[in-house]
């Protein structure tokens, strides 16, 4: 805390990580003489930017722009975009220390690291976001490449802005290469891309119920968020025959005790990204659910939960009231969604819980493979996609339960994510001596 003030996102990721990690390192004595986690805990790089932009009404707007590039030592560093008024120094901090042992766990060579800005873009024209796309890699270009650092999109950066900042970038550099992923399909984008988060956490949480011989039949499902990652997660869990039963944003959730259809998701995905409209709108469209205004989902009954919107978004007393409604298992959709305080109440209870960065891991291991087919200069096709995509979840779900099988049938994920990721890249920096 003495290290990095006012900045508690960043420190509640660090504690975390050291906490699982400490019996492991416990009797390494390399790892202690070597700093190793002291180092992975300081980024390679910060770099702040001005993100200046005009909007529609001609104002000069001053934004503040981020990358944080926080360890290279398995390859290039990799991580989203985000674009959210609540994103700080500390956050993204926070998401690239997480990226890279999600990045790690994946089995794939990508480093960690994650960027952004305090822009807010509800409420902004097309053309506005545009110019502050443009203007944002105007400065970001310098510090990334192919071989380099690989963004992606994040809250608030989905493929419309990844177009604006590929082609400022392409226009910058005269460079095509694979320098962001999440592109269109058009520009050398991958198959699955959009869907790989939402579904892998799904494959997790799968691969989780297997392993007591159980599956997501019939099981009720709670999700929140209504952005990219929880509307495939809620498809996901109808294709493999469960029913979600609510979703949220910022302004409260919904409830449909029905289930939500394949066509109802369709709706939700339209209404949210070309509509920009609100969650609360399902129920003129649906009038068998409820909005619950500024409220989360985790008081609904459930057999499984997916906290597929954003960190801190689940709290103690949500966590108790999901193990007392009777919820199996958790897979989180979301970067950190669950608080210190909820993740220790689902590791007494002893249900299973994946964390991000295991279960959400599949959205970066297909942007793993679109950096590959870039290199390569060909594409895969969807299903080969999808093997790839489940072979790499069930890959992540065998390295958990490698360092955080407990014994009596209990695995703790979160422990056997974080050892098995900080592993793998502390190794690395051993290999590479002092640097
Ligand atoms: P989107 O922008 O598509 O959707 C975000 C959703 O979360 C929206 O429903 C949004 O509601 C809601 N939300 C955002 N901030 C808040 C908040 N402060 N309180 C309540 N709800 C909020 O983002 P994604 O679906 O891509 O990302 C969701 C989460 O998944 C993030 O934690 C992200 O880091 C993580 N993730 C995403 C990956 C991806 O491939 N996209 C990969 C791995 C992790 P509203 O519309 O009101 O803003």
């Amino acid at each position: 805390k003495r290290r990095n003030p006012y900045q508690p996102e960043f420190v509640q990721a660090v504690q975390e990580v050291a906490e699982d990690i400490f019996d492991f390192i416990g009797d390494k004595e390399e790892y202690h003489e070597q700093q190793i986690l002291r180092r992975i805990a300081e980024p390679d790089r910060v770099v702040s930017f001005r993100v200046c932009w005009e909007d529609d009404k001609g104002n000069i707007r001053v934004q503040r722009g981020w990358r944080v590039q926080n360890n290279n030592a398995i390859g290039p560093y990799k991580g989203g975009i985000r674009f959210h008024p609540s994103v700080t120094e500390s956050v993204l901090k926070f998401l690239a220390f997480e990226q890279t042992f999600k990045n790690a766990l994946t089995g794939l060579p990508m480093g960690g690291g994650k960027g952004g800005s305090n822009f807010n873009p509800k409420g902004k024209s097309v053309r506005e976001i545009m110019r502050f796309c443009q203007s944002f890699m105007t400065e970001l270009y310098r510090h990334i490449g192919a071989d380099v650092d690989v963004p992606a999109g994040d809250i608030g950066v989905g493929g419309r802005e990844i177009g604006f900042m590929f082609g400022q970038y392409k226009r910058i550099t005269n460079h095509f290469t694979g320098v962001l992923t999440g592109k269109g399909l058009e520009y050398g984008g991958s198959l699955i891309r959009p869907e790989a988060t939402g579904y892998g956490a799904v494959y997790f949480m799968a691969n989780m119920l297997s392993a007591k011989g159980m599956d997501l039949e019939g099981k009720t499902a709670v999700i929140s968020g209504s952005g990219n990652v929880a509307t495939h997660a809620a498809e996901k869990i109808v294709h493999l025959g469960g029913k979600p039963v609510t979703l949220s944003d910022s302004g409260g959730f919904i409830h449909d005790p029905d289930g939500l259809t394949l066509e109802k998701i369709n709706w939700v995905k339209h209404h949210k990204t070309h509509r920009r409209g609100r969650i609360s709108e399902y129920v003129d469209e649906f009038p068998g659910a409820t909005f619950h205004e500024g409220k989360t989902p985790w008081h609904v009954p459930c057999d499984v939960a997916l906290p597929c919107a954003t960190q801190n978004e689940l709290l103690g007393d949500d966590a108790r009231a999901l193990i007392a409604n009777g919820c199996i298992a958790v897979s989180e959709g979301a970067n950190m969604p669950s608080d210190l305080e909820a993740v220790h109440a689902f590791k007494a209870a002893k249900i299973m819980f994946a964390p991000g960065k295991a279960a959400n891991a599949g959205g970066v291991a297909v942007s793993g493979l679109e950096m590959s087919q870039n290199s390569a200069r060909r594409s895969w096709t969807e299903t080969e996609l999808q093997d790839m995509l489940k072979d790499i979840m069930k890959g992540i779900h065998e390295r958990c339960l490698t360092y955080g099988d407990r014994g009596g049938g209990y695995v703790d994920y979160v422990k056997g994510a974080n050892i098995a990721g900080f592993k793998k890249v502390a190794d690395a920096m051993l290999a590479f001596g002092v640097v």
